[in-house]
């Protein structure tokens, strides 16, 4: 049974979807007017890792995520720079989309765009009116918040607390619309100002409010209630608030079953904002770390915690992921170069019991409100037992069966977590072009493959050592290294990887 933290119950519950075997997941997308910053991209990473664990579990998620294309702050870019609002949007949504596939997060179910929907939301703010939730003003739509008896359940917040802000906001003289009847209330729908970009609807011509967008697009393609409403903890109050009361008033039931939130990212223990110059963007990130490495630091800390982001984490982040690759490589190489004939020197109960702990480790630990931190420790313990294991040991095929077994669980599991290992196979290298030269030359090699001309090197070299041909062998050796390569000599043979 997977157990999570409810915003809205403020405590860890059962997850009980609504329908068996699946899930309905709606998690509020960007705002397209600028690429993500690192802030953003840790919401992504975190449901991402949410919902791959959900799918491992034998869960089949619907996964919806809009994209705000239409709202005040692509207007003031698009004006800013002397273009259309489409425009600017159009050219955010295609950056927002690389950078998620840089980051290795997978595609949403559906990815509707608030632009493409908004009859749905013209449909709901009449809803809303009807029901005496909502009034017009000169264009305007608004909500009444205190229609909503309920108003407030999701933050935790109470209206007569919010009024008091709002008096204090209106005596600073703060810019509050007197259009509206109460300060509480929030725009539904805005009549167009000249040179917006505006949809005819019943009120005239105009653009949605932000919050109507999720309420609409989540009822449209997730039916309600849907199972689990997502997104970064800033958007608690008053995004997901608004979502809440809008959807819940319009369809007099319950809008989403559970709400979850990850927390906020600093930057070098502050809080990252543009004043302050720390403000880092996705793609910036991703020009010096991997997109893996930035994923291991941001699952080191629990989704929900303040995740603390310095370029010292994410050098640790990166040296932790390199420590699993040379183990995993090492592996690879002693099933490799196991024999048959040798004996066997893995306690073959022992290592599977090493990968049944972790298998099971990880599972109790994803099933506690997806503790990925306490999950990538179960990795490291195998990783650590495998290393102590097999350290100076030749392998039997025996044995090499057990390896394989306990390589192929770390892969899975981190897999899951969205960790995909760079494949450093062989076959995924590129060795230098002088190698042909070189093999030619040493080992007679006619072909034009580097690799085939690796292999006939490595193969000359053990020949000539065979023979007691140091200078060859030497020589061999030696022009090796030169192109980049890394020979270590072991029991099982010589062991050459390529650095580049
Ligand atoms: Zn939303």
């Amino acid at each position: 049974m997977i157990r999570l933290y409810d915003t809205n119950k403020r405590a860890k519950v059962d997850l009980i979807p609504r329908e068996a075997g699946k899930i309905s997941m709606y998690v509020c997308g960007p705002t397209v007017y600028n690429r993500i910053h690192i802030g953003n991209a840790r919401t992504f990473i975190s449901f991402d890792m949410i919902r791959r664990y959900l799918e491992w579990s034998g869960f089949e998620v619907t996964f919806v995520q809009n994209v705000t294309d239409v709202d005040d702050k692509i207007i003031a870019r698009a004006l800013e720079e002397g273009r259309s609002a489409a425009d600017v949007a159009e050219e955010y949504t295609a950056a927002f989309i690389a950078d998620m596939h840089a980051a290795g997060v997978a595609d949403p179910t559906i990815r509707p765009q608030a632009t493409e929907e908004i009859d749905t939301m013209i449909a709901l703010v009449e809803t809303l009116i009807e029901k005496g939730h909502a009034y017009e003003v000169d264009g305007d739509v608004y909500f009444n918040v205190r229609s909503d008896a309920r108003y407030g359940h999701l933050s935790g917040r109470k209206i007569d607390e919010m009024e008091a802000g709002h008096r204090a906001l209106r005596a600073e003289g703060q810019g509050l619309e007197d259009r509206k009847r109460d300060p509480l209330d929030f725009a539904l729908w805005k009549a167009a100002k000249p040179g917006e970009p505006s949809w005819e609807s019943p009120w005239g011509p105009g653009r949605p409010g932000w919050h109507i967008e999720c309420s609409a697009m989540s009822q449209k393609y997730l039916g309600l209630p849907f199972d689990i409403h997502g997104g970064g903890a800033d958007l608690v109050f008053p995004h997901h608030e608004n979502e809440c009361a809008q959807s819940e008033c319009a369809c007099e039931g319950q809008f989403a079953r559970y709400w979850m939130h990850s927390g906020m990212l600093r930057i070098n223990s502050e809080k990252m904002s543009k004043s302050l110059g720390n403000f880092m963007l996705l793609c910036e990130v991703l020009e010096d770390a991997r997109p893996q490495a930035l994923r291991m630091l941001m699952l080191q800390t629990h989704y929900r915690s303040p995740l603390d982001f310095s370029t010292e984490r994410m050098a640790e982040a990166d040296a932790a992921l390199s420590r699993i690759e040379t183990a995993l490589e090492n592996m690879r190489w002693l099933c490799a170069t196991s024999l048959s004939d040798a004996p066997q020197v893995l306690d073959a109960a022992r290592i599977e019991s090493f990968v049944q702990t972790a298998r099971e480790g990880f599972r109790s630990a994803m099933d506690d409100d997806f503790n990925a931190p306490a999950a990538l420790g179960c990795i490291f313990t195998l990783v650590n037992q495998m290393n102590t294991a097999t350290s100076g040991r030749s392998l039997s095929t025996r044995d090499a069966e057990q390896v394989v077994k306990a390589s192929d669980c770390i892969t899975e599991l981190l897999g899951v977590l969205g960790i995909r290992l760079e494949d450093r196979d062989d076959a995924s290298i590129e060795y230098p072009p002088e190698t042909i030269a070189l093999a030619y030359e040493f080992a007679g090699y006619g072909g034009h493959d580097a690799t085939e001309a690796v292999e006939a090197l490595i193969e000359a070299r053990a020949q000539a050592k065979a023979e007691r041909d140091w200078n060859t062998a030497d020589a061999i050796r030696d022009n090796l290294i030169a192109l980049g390569f890394v020979i270590e000599d072991t029991p099982q043979g010589a062991k050459v990887t390529y650095e580049g």
